[in-house]
């Protein structure tokens, strides 16, 4: 290997890439490098610093399990604990000197004859690396919806991702376009301090109350001194979201109708007007769409000075959000809370494997991989939180590590092996896709038309089908079986003599 030669090059410092990073350094791997567009690590926490941004899974299962934080200050822990859990790890697994910063990976061409991916920037630097890494995510590109007339409108805009914190808000009137996970924790941090907020809902969500506090001294003083016990907690947050929500993804009657049961209950103890209730009862199933927690949104929309609109939108003129019933709502801010560009996987980033065919064109009809990890014919390529590897009821951490030990595992077992290149065979990749997706149709989310887990074409593309331990056991080991591989001319290398 050329000194300017890396061994792995990852894209993305999220919670995906940190993770890479950190067990190919515990496994010896001196030459990777972490390439960020921005000039800070973090990833969608990093991008998401709207108000009231919180993880919406328990924060003692939302950091990795090998750096357990034990002072997480809440049940669901705000943005900047999660922010700064993950500037930790930077700093303690010395990533730092590895990333990149301000650099935003445009392309990658696998080279066969040489066994290596180069990379192209769109500053036009180029990188030379034996394995590629790709841990962008699935919700790192905010969507904007194409409404007649946006164009002209004159006030305050932007995306609930890109939020304006130097615009204050204090007296204004604010529309609120979407209503989903994010939408409900920012709207009420707002309300007290805007003159008027219009919530424009296209379609109700299954909303739970999320029982958030405070730890406690004493219990966040156990956690310090016992770390069995927090383990003990993990796994038990684990399993009770395996147990209760998982099932609710497999249409299990008795949990749906609990679940909505409770859902009710509480919406309607929390929002007296007979007819704002009625706008608030989905039509699907619970966990058709995410199921969102929280403790304050209905409370929001009870106020005086929040309205929900239901009437979809028209258009956007200047000054006003015009609906289709003729109903015109002059608006100073308009906050589009309208969620990310979810199947276009590593857009816009043009990746070219074997025979330049593009992933564009491998994903055609939507995109898939083999655990969502590898695609045929694109090489010594692994993709984090890829393809059918989004949960829709536990801490999305569990998968990033199950793919994180099962790439690292590949690479180890490929250098090992002396091996110039590995690359999952097409039978094993389409039998894989044909079984999850078989058993996605008889999952809740084939039950709503629309949703950020499913294309254009109506295929479910974002979410695994399984339960986390299926996806732990299909993970757990590396069988090379599974993959075409050529041998470089040397043999016997180890991974951390070859690093
Ligand atoms: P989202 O779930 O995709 O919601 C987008 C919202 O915008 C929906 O209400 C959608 O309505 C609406 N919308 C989209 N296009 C529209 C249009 N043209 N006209 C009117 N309404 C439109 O996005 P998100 O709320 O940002 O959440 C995305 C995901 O990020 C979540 O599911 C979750 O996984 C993650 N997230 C996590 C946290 C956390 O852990 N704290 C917080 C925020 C987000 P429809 O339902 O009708 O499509």
């Amino acid at each position: 290997m050329k000194a300017d030669r890396l061994r792995v090059a990852i894209i993305g410092s999220g919670f995906s890439g940190l993770c890479v990073a950190i067990q190919l350094k515990k496994a010896g791997v001196k030459s990777f490098a972490v390439f960020e567009k921005a000039n800070a690590l973090g990833g969608t926490w990093r991008d998401n610093t709207y108000p009231g941004a919180a993880c919406d899974v328990p924060s003692i299962s939302y950091c990795f399990s090998f750096e357990q934080k034990t002072d997480w200050s809440r049940k669901w822990a705000p943005h900047d604990e999660i922010l700064g859990c993950l500037e930790h790890c930077a700093r303690k697994y010395e990533l730092l000197p590895h990333i990149r910063f301000g650099t935003e990976i445009a392309g990658a061409v696998f080279d066969q004859a040489e066994g290596a991916w180069h990379l192209r920037t769109t500053s036009g630097e180029t990188f030379v690396a034996d394995f590629l890494v790709c841990g962008t995510g699935q919700l790192n590109r905010p969507s904007t919806p194409v409404i007649p007339g946006a164009s002209d409108f004159r006030g305050e805009c932007f995306h609930s991702a890109r939020w304006d914190h130097g615009y204050d808000m204090t007296g204004k009137t604010v529309g609120v376009i979407g209503n989903a996970s994010s939408a409900i924790q920012f709207i009420p941090q707002i309300t007290k301090q805007v003159a008027e907020l219009f919530v424009f809902q296209r379609t109700p969500n299954w909303m739970l109350p999320r029982g958030d506090r405070p730890f406690t001294d004493f219990e966040r003083s156990l956690f310090a001194k016992l770390p069995w016990l927090v383990k003990l907690y993990r796994w038990w947050n684990w399993a009770r979201l395996e147990v209760l929500f998982y099932p609710v993804i497999r249409r299990n009657e008795t949990l749906s109708r609990r679940a909505r049961e409770v859902s009710l209950e509480n919406m309607r103890s929390l929002i007296p007007d007979p007819t704002l209730q009625e706008k608030l009862i989905p039509d699907y199933p619970p966990g058709a769409k995410r199921i969102l927690i929280t403790d304050d949104y209905y409370q929001a929309l009870a106020r005086p000075n929040v309205h929900l609109v239901t009437a979809p939108i028209d258009r956007i003129t200047r000054d006003s959000i015009i609906t289709k019933d003729g109903e015109a709502r002059r608006v100073d801010v308009l906050i589009y809370a309208t969620g990310f560009q979810t199947t276009e996987f590593l857009a816009p980033m043009k990746i070219h494997g074997v025979g330049g065919k593009s992933l564009d064109e491998e994903w055609n009809n939507g995109a898939r991989a083999y655990l969502g990890i590898s695609v045929a014919g694109f090489q010594n390529m692994f993709m984090m939180y890829g393809p059918n590897t989004n949960l829709g009821h536990n801490s999305i951490i569990f998968m990033i590590e199950c793919q994180t030990r099962y790439i690292v595992e590949c690479i180890r077992q490929a250098v090992r092996g002396g091996l110039k290149w590995i690359d999952v065979r097409d039978d094993v990749m389409d039998l894989y896709n044909a079984e999850i997706q078989q058993k996605l149709a008889g999952s809740v989310w084939a039950q709503v038309d629309h949703s950020w887990y499913k294309n254009d074409s109506g295929v479910i593309t974002n979410n695994w089908s399984g339960s986390t331990l299926e996806y732990w056991w299909k993970t757990r080991h590396v069988d090379l079986g599974a993959y075409r591989q050529e041998a470089r001319s040397f043999q016997g290398a180890n991974v951390a003599a070859a690093a």
